[in-house]
C-alpha cells in the first residue's frame, strides 16, 4: 500500500481531525445499526492512545445544506461514547469559532464529534462557477482549522471529492489513511491488481448498466465471470434465449454481445445461468417453477436455479481470488434468496481471498451470518464498485504517498 497510514506518523501531542463514516441509520433518536461506528473504532482508539486529541467529522444522510435535527450526529456521538466507555464531547457545528475553540481545548486522548458536515451545502457542492469553488474552498479552510493532522477512515465516501473527504488535504498535512481505509485499499486495490489465479468475479444485481464498467474492467483481469441476478437476462436475450417478462435492458443487448465477444477473445470463461426460478409475478408468493434457459412468456426469472448454483459452486471451489458484487436473485424475498445464500456459503467455504465488493451483496452476506468467513467485506457501496472499476478515488488519491 503506497499511502501513509496513522502508523507511519508521530501522533504525540497532535490535533487530529478525522473523517469517518458515521452515516448510520437512526431510529427514535438512537443508532439502529452501529456497524460503521464499530468499524471506525480501531483507528479512533489508536489515535487517542498515541497521545493525540481527536476531532471527528462525518456526514449523516442527505440534509442538503440545511440543519435538520433528524440528521444530527449527536446519537452517533453518544453511541461512540458508550462503545468506548469514555466521554465524547459534541459540537453544534463543524465550522466556526466555537467548534475551533472546542477542538483546540481538547487534551490528548479527548474526543470531539462535530455536527453533520452536510448541514453546509459547501461540503458536497457541485461547483459550476469560480464563485462556487471559492465558497467551497472557504468552507474547506474552516474545516482545516480543526487539526494539524488529517486522517481519513471513511472509505464509503472516498469516491467523492467533498470538502471533508478530499479537499481538506490541501490544507492539513500530513494526510493519512486510517485502518479501515487501509484495509479497503489493500483488498480492493492491491489484491485485485495482483490477484492469485484462478481469479473469479461473481457479478449480479439488477441491471447490466450498473455493472458495465466493473465488468469491462474485470474482464481484463479475471479467469471467469459468473453472472446472476436480473442482469443475466440481458445477456440471455443477447444469446437469443427467451426471457419472458424478466428484467431486461433492450438498449444494452449489443453491449452485452460485445462483452461476451471480449470474454471469448480474452479466454475468460463467461458463465450464465443454465436454469432459473421463474415466477408468474414479482412477488414472494408468486407461483414458481424451475426452467432451463428459456423463460416462457408471462414468467420472469427472479433467481438463478439449482443447476446453475451447482456449476457456480464448482467454479468457486477452484478459485484463489474471488470478487463478488451483486446478488444472484431478488434475495430480499425469501423465496428468491436461496441461490444468493448458497453462493455465500460456497464463497465462505472456499480458501480463496474473498472480497465482497459493497452494496447488496454485503447485505446478503451479513444476512447469511457468514461475513466473518470472507477475507474482506467492503464498507463502501459506490466507492468499492468504483475502485473495482479501476477508477482513482479522490479520498484515496489526496492522502500522502509513502
Ligand atoms: P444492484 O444494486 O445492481 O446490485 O442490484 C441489487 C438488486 O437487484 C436487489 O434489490 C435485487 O432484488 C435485484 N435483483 C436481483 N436479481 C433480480 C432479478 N432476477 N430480477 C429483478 N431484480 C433482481
Amino acid at each position: 500500500m503506497n499511502k501513509l497510514t496513522v502508523k507511519d506518523i508521530d501522533l504525540q501531542g497532535k490535533r487530529v481531525v478525522m473523517r469517518v463514516d458515521f452515516n448510520v441509520p437512526i431510529q427514535n433518536g438512537k443508532v439502529a445499526d452501529d456497524t460503521r461506528i464499530v468499524k471506525a473504532l480501531p483507528t479512533i482508539k489508536y489515535v487517542i492512545e498515541h497521545g493525540a486529541s481527536l476531532t471527528i467529522l462525518s456526514h449523516l444522510g442527505r440534509p442538503k445544506g440545511q440543519v435538520k435535527p433528524e440528521f444530527s450526529l449527536k446519537p452517533a456521538a453518544d453511541h461512540l461514547s458508550e462503545l468506548l466507555g469514555k466521554e465524547v464531547k459534541t459540537a453544534s457545528d463543524c465550522i466556526g469559532e466555537k467548534v475551533v475553540s472546542q477542538a483546540n481545548a481538547l487534551k490528548p486522548g479527548e474526543i470531539l464529534v462535530c455536527e453533520n458536515t452536510r448541514y453546509h451545502k459547501e461540503e458536497d457542492l457541485k461547483c459550476k462557477t469560480d464563485e462556487d469553488r471559492e465558497q467551497q474552498d472557504k468552507f474547506t479552510r474552516e474545516l482545516a482549522k480543526l487539526g494539524n493532522v488529517y486522517v481519513n477512515d471513511a472509505f464509503g465516501t472516498a469516491h467523492r471529492a467533498h470538502a471533508s473527504t478530499a479537499l481538506i488535504c490541501k490544507y492539513v498535512r500530513p494526510a493519512v489513511a486510517g485502518f479501515l481505509m487501509e484495509k479497503e485499499i489493500e483488498y480492493l486495490g492491491e489484491t485485485v491488481a495482483r490477484p492469485k489465479h484462478p481469479f473469479i468475479a461473481i457479478i449480479g444485481g439488477a441491471k447490466v448498466s450498473g455493472k458495465l464498467e466493473v465488468l469491462t474492467s474485470l474482464i481484463n483481469k479475471v479467469d471467469s465471470i459468473l453472472i446472476g441476478g436480473g442482469m443475466a437476462y440481458t445477456f440471455m436475450k443477447a444469446l437469443g434465449h427467451k426471457i419472458g417478462n424478466s428484467l431486461v435492458e433492450a438498449e444494452l443487448i449489443d453491449t452485452a454481445k460485445e462483452i461476451l465477444k471480449k470474454a471469448e477473445e480474452k479466454g475468460v470463461k463467461f458463465m450464465l445461468p443454465v436454469d432459473n426460478l421463474a415466477a408468474d409475478k414479482f412477488d414472494n408468493d408468486a407461483e414458481v417453477k424451475t426452467v432451463e434457459y428459456d423463460i416462457p412468456d408471462g414468467w420472469m426469472g427472479l433467481d438463478i436455479g439449482p443447476k446453475t448454483v451447482a456449476e457456480y459452486t464448482d467454479e468457486i471451489a477452484k478459485a484463489e481470488t474471488i470478487v463478488w458484487n451483486g446478488p444472484m436473485g431478488c434475495f430480499e424475498m425469501p423465496n428468491f434468496a436461496e441461490a444468493t445464500m448458497s453462493i455465500c456459503k460456497a464463497v465462505a467455504e472456499s480458501d480463496a481471498t474473498s472480497i465482497i465488493g459493497g452494496g447488496d451483496s454485503v447485505s446478503a452476506v451479513n444476512k447469511s451470518g457468514l461475513a466473518d468467513k470472507m477475507s474482506h467485506v467492503s464498507t463502501g457501496g459506490g466507492a468499492s464498485l468504483e475502485y473495482l472499476e479501476g477508477k482513482t478515488l479522490p479520498g484515496v488519491a489526496s492522502l500522502d504517498d509513502k
